[in-house]
């Protein structure tokens, strides 16, 4: 059931437990319905609050669902030999494992990009982003990043002026520096920039996870994958919060790096440094991304921990509550092994 409309964005931000009220809300001070008491309140107002507190009332009680909300996940066009880079099959699985989510809707494109035919040619389909709470793009990044191609830079600040939540995963974190780099940086805080950062294959342990939604329910674990590190960050990483971090050893740190295969000084250099391998960020509008630099390896979303803390970052950017103990999920072996891009062996 459904009683409050799609648009109510504020309700939604109050199931999440952050940013529950701003300036007049009810109780929240001098703009507070006391005051407003004291104003003169309409009947219409009166009433208002009294549905307000009514449907928050069963709301708690489990009777209403919240408003739905709707995540678009953006999956690349086919890439790397078979088990790698399988964009399309880790997004229909992270669709299927938000699939019991209440009040969640989401929605994948493939192929890099929504698009819609029109005449006898496929073209951009922008409308698919009307009325989204949260983009996630986990595709093949660099200079053809689906973001920043055309008119796409404008569209996503667009997107992020309206509080929807971006998220980039894996080579989906990577942009040229210069402005798109500056884009990243407004809409996550941070990004891979070639030859500052680095992307070698290698096992970190995440031992410590910081208290935050994102790593409710998520345990210690280590998958051995792409994990992308030493990312530029927006200055004093203003607004970032790491989540997956840990050691490099200096073995990591000499590479060989995916490409190119270095080592380089700088990284060498911070010997002993800890690292960032997924982060959150909040912008000053509210609006939140996430970047995770891992999901090389399509069968590491068989661990449940990686996976966890993947689909608990979808619903964070998105402001839905995120269960006290995550999002669960089965994964099976024919989970894993549907909706690969056939590839050439
Ligand atoms: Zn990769």
């Amino acid at each position: 059931m459904r009683l409050i409309p799609p648009g109510a964005r504020d309700t939604s931000r109050m199931l999440d437990g952050s940013n529950v009220c701003g300036q007049g809300c009810p109780g929240s001070g001098a703009g507070g319905l006391r005051e407003e008491g004291r104003r003169g309140e309409t009947w219409g107002m009166r009433s208002l609050w009294r549905v307000s507190v009514v449907l928050g009332v069963l709301m708690t009680m489990g009777w209403v669902q919240a408003a739905d909300r709707t995540v678009l996940l953006v999956a690349g066009r086919p890439s790397h030999p078979p088990g790698m880079h399988e964009f399309r099959a880790g997004m229909l699985l992270f669709e299927k494992c938000l699939g019991q989510v209440p009040g969640l809707k989401v929605r994948v494109a493939s192929n890099g990009w929504p698009t819609r035919v029109e005449g006898d040619k496929r073209v951009d389909d922008e409308a698919a982003f009307e009325g989204v709470d949260a983009v996630v793009i986990y595709a093949d990044g660099g200079g053809g990043h689906p973001a920043i191609q055309g008119n796409r830079v404008a569209l996503f600040d667009r997107l992020a002026k309206q509080g929807v939540g971006l998220g980039f995963a894996h080579y989906g974190v990577e942009v040229p520096k210069g402005d798109p780099g500056e884009a990243m940086h407004r809409w996550v805080g941070g990004y891979y920039e070639h030859q500052f950062s680095v992307n070698p294959m290698w096992k970190p342990e995440f031992v410590t996870l910081p208290g935050h939604p994102v790593t409710r329910g998520v345990k210690p674990f280590a998958t051995h994958d792409e994990w992308y590190f030493n990312m530029r960050w927006v200055p004093g990483e203003k607004g970032v919060t790491p989540i997956l971090v840990a050691t490099p050893t200096d073995k990591v740190r000499k590479g060989p790096y995916v490409h190119p295969a270095g080592p380089y000084d700088h990284i060498v250099g911070s010997s002993g440094r800890s690292e960032t391998m997924m982060w959150v960020h909040e912008r000053d509008d509210g609006g939140r991304g996430f970047g995770f630099t891992g999901g090389h390896t399509h069968g590491n979303w068989s661990d449940p921990n990686q996976r966890k803390v993947l689909l608990n970052a979808v619903l964070w950017i998105a402001k839905v509550n995120i269960p006290t103990n995550g999002v669960e999920s089965d994964v099976s072996d024919a989970d894993l092994a549907a909706n690969l891009d056939p590839k050439k062996r």
